[in-house]
């Protein structure tokens, strides 16, 4: 069947609210590690999918899965080991007093529950997030949203705050923190002063969708002072910068002296399959425990534990943090190297197998390059090389492969960009 009849089925019977990557979408039949394969046999390399980040169908994830599918698979009111095994497993990787995991499917579904447990907690309705976030489709999660597009203001109990970027500031660092912690300071008193008060600050401390801004030094903390001290809790959306991404840390909240409240995550927790969930301390799941029901039918069924101690078990077997770290410097030292020589580049961010290069027109002015990213995007598809772009101008290159890109995935990711940038 040809790809415009498929595509044309696709729209008949999905519509059009879920889009598809890439002006020449991609049909894909199978993948293997970093490798993705299309209906024609044509071979791709992954360098955005997060999801899979042991690698696509990774065969101890595969053979874990299909083991305990084949066993029991049963929906989570049952007593199970695993799942104990695994919360404790995973637990064991945060900080104290995070020592407690309740389970879901997805990132919104782990988000929502954190804003009910932070309103429950607190009594108070008000929310800060950041002025281009996504961190969920549930009803109230799209109502903050600010990285779609949106036809309906932000509803009352929402203040969005922009994040600052020393990429785009002539000032200095001080200077910057300053002026967007005054931001946060005046979003917390208009909640207060309207009646929400506030009741939780919701960022993914490494701003992936935003664009991984390079944040001033200390404005994090000082924001998370802030709320503190007007009794609103600290959620970390994990979903993005967990499991080994960032290669410093298992965590990305991990890379600021920050204490989150709730830390949520998703994505990568299950290799693609649908496993996510909430940690908090003890006392904080108790409290809202003794409240609240929270029943999940599919979230931390005895597959999704078996899944997630395999995802855990390759992190640590094949080493997957260090090999961020390391192949992440290479990535972030060859990228630097293509800048030098291609002025689009404007600015190359991030760490561990996750980095933003800000395309912009003119060094000085730094206007956004959004069409150049858009060719770019779509001629490193052609040539067999998968990536996407990302911020409110989609003009930042979003650069994010599986954890298991080696240095040769990594040149061979850097000399087709660098061709494709030529030929532009
Ligand atoms: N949080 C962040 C930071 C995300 O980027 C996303 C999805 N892109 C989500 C939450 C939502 O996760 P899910 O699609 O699994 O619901």
């Amino acid at each position: 069947m040809s790809e415009a009849t498929l595509l044309q089925r696709r729209h008949r019977v999905m519509g059009d609210a879920s889009p598809l990557f890439y002006d020449q979408p991609l049909e894909l039949v199978k993948g293997e590690g970093v490798w993705l394969t299309d209906a024609g046999g044509k071979r791709y390399l992954d360098v955005y999918n997060n999801v899979p980040s042991v690698g696509h169908c990774h065969p101890r994830v595969v053979a874990a899965m299909a083991e305990q599918a084949a066993n029991l698979n049963i929906h989570t009111r049952y007593l199970t080991e695993r799942i104990v095994t695994y919360a404790e497993r995973l637990t064991a990787t945060f900080a104290e007093p995070l020592d407690s995991l309740m389970f879901t499917c997805t990132g919104s579904e782990s988000n929502e529950l954190a804003l009910r447990m932070a309103r429950f907690e607190t009594g108070r309705m008000g929310v800060i997030v950041s002025d281009y976030n996504y961190h969920g489709n549930t009803a109230s999660l799209a109502e903050l949203a600010t990285a779609l597009p949106r036809s309906e203001p932000l509803p009352p109990h929402v203040r969005a705050v922009p994040i600052p970027c020393l990429y785009h500031t002539q000032g200095s660092a001080e200077e910057l923190a300053e002026r967007y912690v005054a931001k946060v300071a005046e979003a917390i008193a208009s909640l207060q002063e309207a009646g929400f008060g506030l009741a939780a600050l919701l960022i993914d401390t490494l701003f992936a969708n935003e664009g991984i801004p390079r944040l001033p030094a200390g404005y994090l903390e000082r924001v998370a002072r802030l709320v503190r001290e007007a009794g609103g809790l600290l959620i970390a959306d994990e979903v993005q910068a967990g499991f080994a991404r960032t290669g410093e840390h298992m965590w990305g909240h991990q890379a600021h002296p920050l204490e989150p409240d709730l830390v949520t995550l998703g994505k990568p927790m299950g290799n693609g399959f649908p496993l996510a969930g909430v940690v908090a301390a003890r006392e904080r799941v108790e409290a809202f425990g003794r409240r609240h029901l929270y029943f999940n039918t599919y979230g931390g069924s005895p597959v999704a534990a078996a899944v997630g101690l395999a995802v855990l078990d390759v992190i640590r077997d094949e080493q997957l943090q260090d090999n961020a770290l390391r192949v992440g410097a290479r990535l972030e030292a060859g990228l630097g190297r293509l800048a030098e020589r291609h002025p689009l580049i404007g600015d190359v961010r991030g760490k561990g197998l996750f980095f933003a290069a800000e395309l912009v027109l003119d060094g000085q002015s730094r206007e956004p390059a959004g069409t150049e990213a858009r060719r770019i995007v779509n001629q490193m598809r052609e040539r067999g090389v998968l990536i996407s772009k990302i911020g409110a101008h989609d003009n930042i290159l979003k650069i994010r492969p599986p954890l298991v890109f080696n240095d040769d995935h990594c040149d061979y990711f850097l000399d087709t960009l660098d061709s494709v940038l030529t030929g532009l």
